[in-house]
């Protein structure tokens, strides 16, 4: 069996693809955790061990049922981040379906992509809705615990129950994460990252964010932990940002951040922040970091992020609740390109003022199409409300 080691907690833990399961006596949601789809990333697996330990002593009540799911074991017995290709960006359907209808394979993450997308499709067969989906994961420089998700409104509407910074857009920069698979399926599924890779504070973060989840579903609502809580993102006026800028690695590139940046942190105009192939780079304007990288694998340096106005998240919603978007095609040079109608094509050489904000106000994400033409796609119809709109915090 797969061992996983927490260097900061000097303890060693065997794990199986599936961790824990607990089921109620009465039926209610499924949520399910995610943990380790990073190989070095395992402080959600000794949370969620801690997490299932406390909730069969306390014996404490639940209401529906619990997953907890190890992600890349290879990976996590080795303490790397992957090992062939990264496990959270290969989840695109065409690439499952080509993954699936292989007899066999090298790649060591095709495997657990095959594993893991059978014990999705369990769940989801023989599993109660609402159903809940979060991924545990932790940053390579020190960080306040946050949550980032694809932006649909039931998305945001789920997690601005937590009191932590949210984060929206990163599926426009990261291509094939699992839980924006999971979402375009229609179901909630947030990400959370509960701190440094080998810091104990992620462990602690981390188990009383699952606490707090259990809470709100409603699955174990007096399931205690012995963490301090989530504390409300200190001295922060605002709770949501988008990202704007990502600092693509190449597979060639020699890059490296220079040390001390934290995630979050504003940075003045003119700051040496990394050097890429010999080349400093500085900030042009005053800036806010997001995610620096302070590992060898990974192909994002960092992101430049920016706080949402509290006007523009209600004008995106009520744009959205509105249907504004199906009023887009009576422009020129916008037209559907599927039939469902949830994705637009615009031919940017006839409608050059449709900016890609405009399109992320009305729920859509964009895609290059080609040197002309932009492919915007909603996140908003996929969204199955139906199965929510009993819940608590709906
Ligand atoms: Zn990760």
């Amino acid at each position: 069996m797969p061992e996983v080691q927490n260097i900061d907690l000097k303890e060693t833990v065997e794990v199986e693809r599936i961790i824990d399961h607990l089921e109620g006596n009465t039926s209610g949601p499924t949520v399910v955790f995610f943990a380790g789809i990073h190989g070095n990333e395992p402080a959600g697996i000794f949370a969620l061990k801690k997490v299932f330990k406390a909730l069969k002593s306390q014996s404490t009540g639940i209401t529906g049922e619990i997953y907890a799911i190890a992600g890349n074991l290879g990976a996590l017995n080795k303490h790397v981040r992957f090992q062939t290709v990264d496990l959270n960006r290969i989840w695109f359907p065409e690439r499952i379906k080509k993954i699936l209808a292989k007899e066999q394979t090298d790649v060591e993450e095709e495997k657990e992509l095959n594993a893991l997308y059978g014990v999705l499709k369990a769940i989801l067969k023989e599993g109660t809705p609402p159903f809940y989906f979060i991924d545990l994961h932790t940053t390579s420089s020190d960080t306040t615990p946050f949550i980032v998700l694809n932006d649909s409104l039931l998305n945001r509407k789920y997690a601005s129950n937590y009191p932590l910074p949210i984060i929206l857009g990163i599926e426009e920069y990261l291509e094939g994460a699992l839980l924006s698979y999971i979402n375009e399926l229609g179901y909630v599924s947030l990400g959370f990252e509960s701190g440094q890779h080998d810091d104990r504070k992620a462990v602690e973060n981390c188990i009383d964010f699952i606490a707090f989840t259990l809470q709100l579903t409603n699955v174990a609502p007096t399931l205690k932990s012995d963490g301090h809580g989530l504390t409300s993102f200190d001295g922060a006026s605002h709770k949501f940002f988008e990202i704007y800028h990502q600092h693509t690695i190449g597979p060639k590139d020699r890059f490296k951040m220079f040390p001390g940046f934290v995630n979050f942190q504003e940075i003045p105009k003119r700051t040496e922040i990394a050097v890429s192939n010999g080349t400093l780079i500085k900030t042009r304007k005053k800036r806010q970091i997001f995610m620096p990288l302070y590992q060898d694998q990974g192909g994002e340096g960092f992101y430049f992020i920016r706080p949402i106005p509290k006007f523009l998240l209600w004008l995106s919603k009520e744009l959205r609740r509105f249907k504004v978007d199906h009023l887009l095609v009576k422009l020129p040079g916008v037209q559907w390109k599927s039939k469902q109608k949830d994705t637009l094509i615009v031919d940017q050489r006839i409608a050059r003022f449709m900016a890609k904000s405009i399109f992320h106000l009305l729920g859509y994400r964009a895609r290059q199409f080609d040197e002309t033409h932009l492919v915007v796609k909603s996140r908003e119809i996929a969204s199955r409300n139906n199965e929510y709109k009993n819940t608590g915090w709906f």
